[in-house]
């Protein structure tokens, strides 16, 4: 606290984002990275773009990158939006497309960051349950609201909604903006891209961290129809018209052109889910199904916090919510083969 500060500053509950410890041999499968390196050429579109240009400002329309992102999910490239990271467009929709008079709703159980961004902006919000199964029931969104926000596969639980349930909540709701934040949808799920043109109240926000590996190089994007991705641009022109460097656009453009990396591994990821799912049930685990390059997990005899205390001593690093209702879930992202295997064999060691 200072009095230098301005008020708003005294109340805000800032994010806390997963920890990057230095630590030699670690397993870190506690921020949803990627164990498998970006794209080679996107890498080496970042070298070549680290030359005597950076002295010039980037494309403040970051239009080639746009182009690429609206080739790859068949839309046009005015219908897109690029931003620092999509934690970026999603503050600038918070801004921009989420504050009414009525509150703004999303799942008690969910991204941490969104009651972070309502509280920053002031936003008015309710925190819907998800229900015992620690699933998203749309019914419950069936009640006053001036816009929706969730994540589909959600997170931390990982569980993911069919598209038929997420375009009945966005047709159910034509007054209000429904935003989904589809940070993990490549690990299974079924993009709600293609419902674009069809609702106008519909946008859709997607990270090139998770399934680009590129979580270091903050990329992020929405598409949505014209006034939706118009309200975003004027926000990002009242905040920071540069928001992607020349390495950012000109590396995610290559990622993203980058069909057979991305295929191949988000395959193994999947595949490595599959079988830590079966290795941890076998020990007695309780696994949500996830759509996501994580699981969710609890054991019914061992707490969470001293589970996720035990495997840090042995250099295993997993995510855990001091939170209600989850704080006996451990959240573990899917790394390679080898680490899962070391996970497990800490595991075994505990139990
Ligand atoms: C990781 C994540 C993001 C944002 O990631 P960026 O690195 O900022 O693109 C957004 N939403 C959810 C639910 C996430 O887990």
């Amino acid at each position: 606290m200072s009095k230098y500060w301005s008020p708003i500053v005294s109340r805000l509950k800032p994010y806390v984002p997963g920890e990057q410890p230095r630590m030699a041999n670690l397993v870190k499968l506690n921020t949803n990275e990627s164990p498998y390196g970006p794209s080679q050429s996107a890498l080496e579109a970042i070298r070549m773009a680290a030359g005597a240009d950076l002295r010039l400002y980037p494309d403040p329309l970051a239009l080639g990158l746009r182009q690429s992102i609206a080739e790859r999910h068949g839309v046009m490239a005015e219908e897109v939006f690029v931003g620092n990271g999509s934690d970026e467009v999603l503050a600038h929709a918070f801004a921009a497309l989420l504050k009414h008079d009525q509150p703004l709703l999303y799942p008690d159980i969910s991204y941490s960051f969104y009651p972070t961004y309502a509280g920053l902006f002031g936003i008015d919000a309710v925190e819907v349950p998800l229900n015992d199964a620690f699933r998203i029931d749309i019914a419950d969104y069936r009640r006053p609201s001036g816009a929706i926000i969730l994540p589909n596969p959600n997170a931390p639980t990982g569980i993911g909604l069919p598209l038929a349930e997420i375009e009945r909540l966005v047709a159910e709701h034509p007054e209000q903006p429904v935003v989904i934040d589809e940070a993990y949808i490549d690990f299974g799920g079924e993009s709600a891209i293609p419902l674009v043109p069809k609702y106008a109240n519909l946008l859709v926000v997607q990270t090139f961290s998770k399934s680009r590996a590129l979580a270091g190089l903050r990329v992020g994007f929405a598409i949505g129809q014209r006034p939706l991705i118009e309200a975003l641009e004027r926000v990002k022109d009242s905040f920071n018209s540069y928001p992607l460097g020349r390495a950012a656009q000109a590396g995610a453009t290559a990622a993203i052109k980058d069909e057979a990396w991305f295929e191949e591994t988000r395959a193994r990821i999947i595949a490595t889910r599959a079988e830590l799912t079966r290795e941890l049930e076998k020990r007695g685990f309780e696994v949500l199904p996830s759509l996501a390059n994580f699981v969710f997990a609890r054991h019914p005899g061992h707490p969470g916090q001293t589970l996720a205390a035990k495997l840090r001593e042995r250099a295993v690093i997993v995510r855990h919510f001091a939170k209600p209702r989850i704080e006996d879930f451990l959240r573990i992202t899917i790394g390679t083969n080898e680490e899962c295997g070391r996970l497990i064999a800490a595991l075994d060691e505990i139990l």
